[in-house]
């Protein structure tokens, strides 16, 4: 009888183990980014913020990422905050420009630019300042993110050539559904929406308001089967109410160091109280049951890779049709970029998009097929050779857009003797801002700043769009 009723407590208890076990794997997985853009080179109460930061997270064993400016690494340094740089080490490190609001910031010196000459003038003002944060932190940034709203499309090749795959910061200048998407061969976590959340550090906000929020926003992420949730600070706003950079390089203001000023400090209590509110905030999410805090360096890990799934050419072609933007399939996304390289018989693969937007000059309604192939022969060999898709392509001495030639190409049977030639739609442009003068709003812009080139170049990189999806 003993033994009969041990062994049905047994069964029982196993039971609920298993139940427990199956409600946390079917749980969807809510990641949290928790990152601090670490850049107040003005104020040494910054460095011991940044310090106290850190130290608390590790003690709640979690893991953020510290976004450095170059010189606040080079200033810790020169401090000898040696305590600091190895709190913060313990981390993860990823590059926030090379001195933040100095001027020019760089969309003031993108804005102008072509795209390769954007890129390369970014390396030749940014690159050295990663090559410093790697020297002192002993590891390859991460992950970037612009000051402000200083974004440039240009700094999505520069950082594939420095190495930096993960772009990671909030702005409004390009966005897709609210989670992590691919856009320059880059993955972007930006544009977060109602997933880009913090507990507010102002006197008198209510924590438990901030913490509802947070839990709805994970309650909405688990509906959908998972998703990223991002939040950031600046360690140096846990110690002041301004910031060090509006009080010295308002509107493209130039400061020399000897009259730099001294943002306006809290009280030791209520940087105390600052330190408390993230603390427990952190605290709250770490317990939810499915939340895994990671970093700019999980993120490349735990979104899968980018590489297109196989896609049957029948429906890329049905697909471009209905107008020009991403294919989303259950095994994976393809951008326009890598459908058009499908279509052309390429093995698909990481492209710049076109550098200018030309217009169609054939006013013929239909091509003979000799001259499409010779076309499509053409433009797939500009693709393979310059590893960028090109902007027009040439039937004869007249030419097709590149949205008209994709179209065009789409709707081709390959069995007609003529090809009928169609206007392309780029649908994935309405991902992007329109207003630039609100999209790059910032105190440290000149005023009137308005790069409207900047967008339209962020545009046509939109072949590149398409959603990030997790492993
Ligand atoms: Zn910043």
């Amino acid at each position: 009888m003993r033994a009969v009723q041990s062994l049905e407590m047994a069964r029982l208890l196993a039971f609920l183990v298993l139940a427990i076990c199956l409600s946390a794997a079917e749980r969807p997985p809510v990641y949290v980014a928790l990152w601090f853009d670490t850049e107040d080179y003005v104020l040494p109460a910054a460095d011991d913020a940044a310090l106290r930061i850190a130290t608390d997270l590790t003690a709640l064993d979690v893991r953020g990422t510290f976004k450095m400016v170059a010189e606040k690494a080079r200033v810790l340094e020169r401090r000898n905050r040696r305590d600091v740089i190895r709190a913060l080490a313990l981390h993860d490190i990823g590059y926030h420009s090379e001195n933040h609001s100095m001027p020019p910031a760089p969309a003031v010196y993108l804005n102008g630019l072509g795209y390769y000459e954007g890129a390369a003038e970014f390396e030749r003002r940014e690159g050295p300042g990663t090559v410093e944060v790697r020297r002192i932190f002993g590891v390859v940034p991460s992950c970037y993110g612009q000051p402000g709203s200083s974004w440039g499309p240009q700094t999505n090749l520069a950082l594939r050539r420095m190495g930096i795959p993960v772009y990671l910061d909030e702005g409004t200048q390009v966005s897709l559904n609210d989670q992590p998407f691919w856009y320059g061969g880059l993955l972007y976590a930006f544009h977060m929406g109602p997933f880009q959340i913090r507990a507010s550090l102002e006197p008198g906000a209510s924590a438990a308001k901030d913490i509802a929020e947070f839990d709805a926003a994970a309650a909405e992420l688990e509906r959908r089967g998972g998703g990223l949730i991002s939040i950031y600070y600046h360690p140096t706003e846990f110690v002041t109410t301004e910031f060090w950079d509006g009080v010295n390089f308002s509107r493209g203001a130039s400061r020399e160091p000897s009259e730099w000023k001294m943002p306006h400090r809290r009280t030791p209590e209520d940087s105390e109280r600052c330190y408390g509110l993230l603390r427990a905030y952190v605290a709250h999410a770490r317990k939810r049951p499915g939340v895994r805090f990671v970093t700019a360096r999980d993120l490349a890990q735990i979104y899968a890779s980018p590489d297109p799934p196989r896609v049957d050419a029948v429906k890329v072609r049905k697909h471009l049709s209905g107008g020009i933007t991403f294919l989303g399939t259950p095994a994976g996304a393809l951008s326009p970029a890598e459908m058009l390289q499908v279509l052309l018989g390429l093995e698909p693969r990481v492209v710049e998009g076109p550098e200018a937007r030309r217009e169609s000059t054939m006013r013929a309604a239909r091509i003979p097929l000799v001259a499409f192939e010779r076309a499509r022969k053409d433009a797939a060999g500009f693709i393979r050779t310059q590893k960028a898709l090109p902007s027009r392509v040439w039937i004869g001495s007249v030419r097709l857009s590149l949205a008209d030639f994709t179209a065009t190409l789409a709707g081709d049977d390959g069995v007609s003797r003529e090809v009928e030639v169609r206007k392309g739609s780029l649908l994935f442009e309405k991902h992007f801002a329109t207003d630039a003068r609100r999209a790059f709003s910032w105190p440290i812009h000149p005023d009137g700043f308005n790069p409207v080139g900047l967008l339209e170049l962020g545009r046509l990189q939109g072949w590149t769009l398409k959603p990030a999806r997790l492993r």
